[in-house]
């Protein structure tokens, strides 16, 4: 009986690893549905991403992540209506001792469905500029690192509000992504972790999450993430497909990336959801190479490009209205 107790043990612990880092073989194939897809403005994503930085950095603890806090709720309780916007709030702890201050906000659009997507991006900024050659202690702005991708999303919000999705859709802006010292990865990914390990919905089982990191730069160019291609890659085909049909392939290039550590993999590695990071950086021997602003004080609207802001946001409207069959 022990024995057959610990076989069983032995094989659900089997199962538990190979569905957590096997990857998911689901296939999605995004087939145009014939809808009328609504207009994705550029200029109100670039509008939002600016006004985040006028709050200036968003690092834990500081004013601007205080402000942007408040203006990110109401930003999303206007769009989603009150109720479904959730302030989803944890501490964590910092260096030097301090205790973090952290939420992560989310907004539900056609709550009813039960059929359900999430997309994400984190609000937080790097509380230091490791990668400049001046003032490195100080905290960045992060145009493109966070504000790019909850820009995006707030402008989705908006389109939300005027035409409800034919699917249930979630916004999950994630806090405290960016907050840890080169290296250590405690320090990392603290709000996507929260989440994961405290969904604020029971048995919560969308079927997928899009992670957006980066996709508002000039000149940007996403390749196929290597941890997405780990854990779902019928999902970055299938959306790869879709940038390629609507004329986006220089974009979402076809080219195998090196695996990017981000919100992504915890959320595919705790929840078992499949969920892929569109995240711009050139595939390089030593790493992933991201963009020469990165981690720097250059990192500010002077390097956003609505072209880009216009091609990520383009399809993911078109996903969403226009390819997921089935759906309410
Ligand atoms: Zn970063």
């Amino acid at each position: 009986m022990i024995k057959l107790r610990i076989l069983l043990l032995l094989s659900g612990l089997l199962f538990f690893l190979i569905s957590c880092e096997g990857g998911d073989q689901q296939q999605f194939s995004f087939e145009e549905q014939g809808q009328e897809v609504p207009e994705f403005s550029a200029d109100s994503a670039y509008q939002f991403i600016g006004q985040q930085l006028s709050y200036g950095p968003r690092n834990p603890n500081a004013e601007g992540h205080k402000l942007t806090k408040e203006y990110l709720l109401n930003r999303l309780q206007d769009y989603a209506g009150q109720r479904y916007v959730f302030s989803q709030q944890f501490t964590a702890q910092g260096y030097d001792g301090d205790s973090l201050a952290l939420s992560n906000i989310i907004a539900s659009f056609n709550p009813q469905s039960s059929d359900r997507i999430f997309l994400c991006a984190h609000w937080d900024t790097r509380p230091r500029a490791d990668k400049d050659s001046l003032n490195q202690d100080k905290p960045i702005l992060g145009a493109d690192d966070g504000g790019s991708g909850v820009g995006v999303l707030l402008e989705l919000a908006r389109i939300f509000k005027d035409n409800p999705p034919p699917i249930g859709v979630d916004i999950v802006l994630f806090d405290g992504e960016d907050y840890g010292r080169e290296g250590d990865f405690s320090k990392y990914f603290l709000g996507s972790r929260h989440w994961s390990e405290n969904p604020p919905v029971k048995g919560y089982s969308p079927r997928f999450g899009i992670l957006l990191d980066m996709v508002g730069g000039k000149n940007a160019r996403f390749p196929k993430e290597g941890y997405s291609m780990q854990f779902a890659p019928g999902l970055v085909e299938g959306i790869w497909d879709v940038a390629e049909d609507k004329g986006y392939s220089n974009l979402f290039i076809s080219e195998q990336g090196n695996r990017v550590s981000d919100d992504h993999l915890v959320i595919n590695r705790i929840l078992g959801i499949p969920t892929i990071n569109i995240i711009h950086y050139s595939p390089s021997n030593n790493g992933a190479q991201f963009a020469s602003y990165w981690h720097t004080h250059n990192d500010d609207m002077s390097i956003i490009s609505k072209k880009t802001l216009n091609g990520v946001g383009e399809i993911l409207v078109e996903l969403i209205y226009n390819r997921i069959e089935g759906s309410n």
